[in-house]
């Protein structure tokens, strides 16, 4: 495996980074998941962009351009010859004293890894997943904004582990007010009564997935009326069906949630009807990585 790190190429033995890095020290950093399909980096651009606006609002300077960025990105996955992929970049603040000042580290610490990931067996694809809301609640937009990438996925983690110590594999979070906001590394999108599919709106505290846009856009041109909109756990357990998207993820049934049924308790036709179109959008578009 060959690992981008500061501009260099290494393996994944040599791949090392400064114990005073403030992203491991304080979590001081941003992040991306990317996905290759087919050869094809899938939205790289959007998370490229991603990437630059969470370390804008974290006043972190990423020692390349975009487009060098881009262009790294391709050659790691080059690099390590691979077709289908998972690409995790990661910026840290990089190596500074023990106090919190950003100030003090002089250098951004730049990571690019390609490799494979797998979040759910396969059969979870096709028979759906059964999920749980959780205590943890989402951290507000007034302290974190959820729309940063950032490194501190501690709020996240808790969700997973309140998720896994009662036996499910995901988790739905809900904010302060009691609205549904995602699970712990995904959007969430229901079908109601009307046929209609609502997601929760950004201004809710979610991370704005790439994923999540793609499959508005799908649905649009799949004719079906979308809207972002506020929903809480009672529209959730009454939705006719239920699916998460995400980079990892990418576009999983939802059966059922806190033990309530979802529609017939299988993956519904619009639910199938997207991630078909998804995995057929996805393995054609995107930057060719072997030109
Ligand atoms: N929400 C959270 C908290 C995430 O970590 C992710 C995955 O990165 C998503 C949503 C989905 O975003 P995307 O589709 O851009 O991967």
């Amino acid at each position: 495996m060959q690992i981008y790190l500061d501009g260099q190429f290494l393996s994944r033995e040599e791949a090392k980074i400064s114990v005073f890095d403030h992203g491991f020290l304080y979590g001081d950093g941003v992040f991306e998941g990317t996905r290759v399909y087919n050869g094809r980096i899938f939205k790289l651009k959007e998370h490229v962009a991603r990437l630059f606006e969470s370390a804008h609002h974290i006043l972190l300077q990423i020692p390349l351009t975009e487009e060098e960025l881009a262009a790294a990105t391709l050659e790691t996955v080059r690099r390590n010859k691979l077709q289908d992929a998972y690409i995790r970049t990661v910026v840290s603040r990089g190596p500074g004293d023990l106090g919190l000042d950003p100030q003090k580290c002089s250098l951004a610490t730049v990571v690019i890894i390609a490799d494979k990931i797998s979040l759910f067996p396969q059969e979870l694809y096709e028979k759906g997943l059964k999920i749980m809301t959780v205590t943890t609640r989402q951290r507000s937009a007034n302290t974190q904004e959820p729309r940063i990438k950032s490194l501190n996925y501690l709020n996240n983690i808790l969700v997973k582990i309140e998720a896994s110590q009662t036996g499910s594999m995901e988790a739905v979070v809900l904010n302060d007010q009691g609205f549904v906001v995602e699970g712990s590394g995904s959007n969430i999108f229901i079908v109601n009564k009307k046929g209609e599919l609502l997601t929760p709106p950004s201004y809710l505290g979610i991370l704005e997935g790439i994923t999540r846009n793609t499959v508005l856009e799908l649905a649009r041109e799949e004719g079906l009326t979308v809207h972002k909109v506020p929903f809480t756990r009672h529209d959730l357990y009454i939705a006719q069906e239920c699916f998460l998207t995400g980079t990892a993820a990418e576009l999983i049934p939802v059966i059922s949630v806190d033990s309530r049924t979802i529609g017939k308790g299988s993956p519904g036709p619009v639910t199938k009807k997207l991630m078909d179109r998804f995995g057929q959008y996805a393995r054609q578009d995107g930057t060719p990585v072997y030109p």
